[in-house]
């Protein structure tokens, strides 16, 4: 299902991801959206209470108890997590042991590089993008399906 994300939510990612690397620190953030008919709309872009490293982040259990009240009291869904690495985009076995997400479709993004040479325009080139299958495994999206089929920025 098409995850469509405003371009406000890219802006305000991209400035999570790169505060946090200027102090060399990976961070995570959340899309919560709405599914509708035929694509899940993204309203929220949710920093959750995390304890991070150069190489690692944690959602402790504050925050996912912090993450579950927002997605009840707004009757939303977590769409997508997106993360930062120090260098190489890739999903590590860590990132795929404590995906937050795991439903069929749910979109991982890593981006590289603390998102520092990151813009609103390259983000699509620069992120990877991983969706959940239905071997509940994490599986690369090419590069040119992603806009078809995953992701489309508004
Ligand atoms: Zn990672």
């Amino acid at each position: 299902m098409l995850v469509q994300c405003p371009s406000r939510c890219i802006d305000l990612t991209l400035s999570h991801l790169r505060e946090a690397g200027r102090s060399r620190r990976e961070c995570v953030v959340l899309w919560l959206g709405k599914r509708a008919a035929t694509n899940i709309q993204i309203e929220v872009c949710y920093r959750p209470i995390q304890s991070t490293a150069e190489d690692m982040f944690e959602i402790p259990r504050a925050g996912m108890q912090a993450l579950h009240g927002e997605l009840r009291q707004r009757r939303l869904m977590v769409a997508a997590q997106v993360h930062s690495h120090p260098a190489e985009a890739f999903h590590s076995r860590a990132d795929d042991r404590w995906a937050i997400i795991r439903h069929e479709g749910a979109l991982s993004l890593v981006l590289p590089y603390f998102a520092a040479h990151t813009t609103p325009s390259s983000f699509m080139q620069d992120a990877k993008v991983y969706r959940f299958s239905s071997a509940a495994t994490w599986v690369e999206v090419p590069f040119c399906q992603v806009q078809r089929e995953c992701l489309e920025i508004l």
